[in-house]
């Protein structure tokens, strides 16, 4: 009996003594994103939290040991300039709606969290009473918040005027982009170059004038940001509406950036012909999941993709609807127990005409 027990304990040592020694396998840290727009209930739902659900997420986010740092610092240790800490989370906000300020901001200085703001100087600018003022926004700069950069018109970007050549669009983009700076920094002093898609929409050409510009920009699908995400389509988690409530922010607040490094299909913008879009996506590593476990949710059904290596592949069975949808594929950690990796594609279905509703 003694002799058992001692048999035991010493395999539980080597037990222990393999896993604490054993990061060959350890899952990649990453940063996740939360995206808000309203605070309140007299706004759209599907853009909109209440105060009392802000409060329930930021206590969930204290209670659980999550490390809510800034927008600047995530950048700096993503880029390896800084120490990431294990469950890291930034806050986001977008357009700097007045309600914002009224309902949200007393919220967060309750629990001393960092946050940043986009926002649309010249929508500001045309209708005041939206949004929150330069006084608002130069008030919670000065207590840490960060305020940047969401377009001076909030259109959507990809769609050209008609007539309007592709170097017209450019410089049009670039206007936008560089117009809505310069209020910023006219009004804040020096910003950093950080820009939120409108709509979370872009394809190959803006992110080339963002990446020519010297921004990091944040789409709208879904994931945490990890070191192999591009830096022009940084994922970000819509934590509103019917994603408001902590259960179901649960298993992302602790999710890990799949490690993809090769996309097929590199814009989101589909051809109205095609109406079942193929993923195909390569990842640097399989070592830390089991590939049969990964599954990618379209619409309601839930599909396996099919694996050729390193490299994966998922098709939508029905076309999907015109305007935005994403494919998002999970697949649990091995080494970090009641993870999951998780990335997000997302696409944008038009119409005849090349257009799409809001
Ligand atoms: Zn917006």
């Amino acid at each position: 009996m003694r002799t058992m027990s001692v048999i035991v304990t010493v395999f539980l040592l080597i037990g222990s003594f393999v896993f604490a020694s054993a990061p060959a396998h350890a899952a990649p840290k990453g940063v996740v994103i939360l995206q808000y727009h309203h605070v309140g209930d007299d706004t759209p739902r599907v853009t909109s939290l209440t105060a009392d659900e802000l409060r329930a997420q930021l206590q969930h986010l204290e209670d659980n040991n999550f490390q809510v740092i800034s927008m600047p610092d995530a950048v700096a240790a993503i880029k390896g300039k800084g120490e990431l800490p294990d469950k890291a989370v930034v806050l986001t906000f977008d357009d700097g709606w007045r309600n914002v300020y009224e309902q949200g901001v007393p919220i967060l200085r309750e629990f001393n969290m960092p946050y940043t703001i986009f926002v649309n100087p010249a929508l500001m600018e045309e209708t005041p009473r939206l949004y929150m003022t330069w006084d608002q926004l130069r008030e919670v700069a000065a207590e840490g918040a960060t305020i940047a950069n969401h377009s001076n018109s909030h259109d959507h970007m990809t769609w050209r005027r008609d007539g309007e050549s592709e170097s017209q669009w450019r410089q049009r983009m670039m206007n936008d982009i560089e117009g809505a700076q310069e209020l910023l920094e006219k009004e804040l002093g020096e910003q950093p170059r950080l820009f939120a898609y409108p709509y979370g929409e872009y394809n190959p050409a803006l992110e080339t004038i963002l990446e020519d510009l010297g921004y990091i920009a944040f789409g709208q699908h879904s994931g945490p940001w990890g070191e192999h995400s591009p830096l022009t389509g940084v994922p970000r988690f819509p934590a509103s509406g019917n994603y408001a409530s902590v259960e179901g922010l649960r298993a992302k607040l602790t999710s890990l950036p799949l490690p993809v490094t090769e996309v097929a299909n590199k814009n989101m913008i589909l051809d109205p012909q095609e109406t079942k879009p193929k993923l195909t996506a390569t990842v640097d590593s399989t070592d830390d999941f089991y590939r049969s476990s990964m599954q990618c949710f379209i619409g309601g059904e839930v599909v396996k993709p099919e694996w050729d290596g390193k490299t994966f592949s998922v098709q939508a069975s029905a076309a999907i609807n015109i305007g935005r949808s994403r494919y998002n594929c999970t697949v649990p950690s091995i080494s970090a127990g009641g993870r999951y990796y998780w990335y997000s594609q997302p696409w944008v279905r038009p119409n005849e005409q090349g257009r799409w509703p809001d």
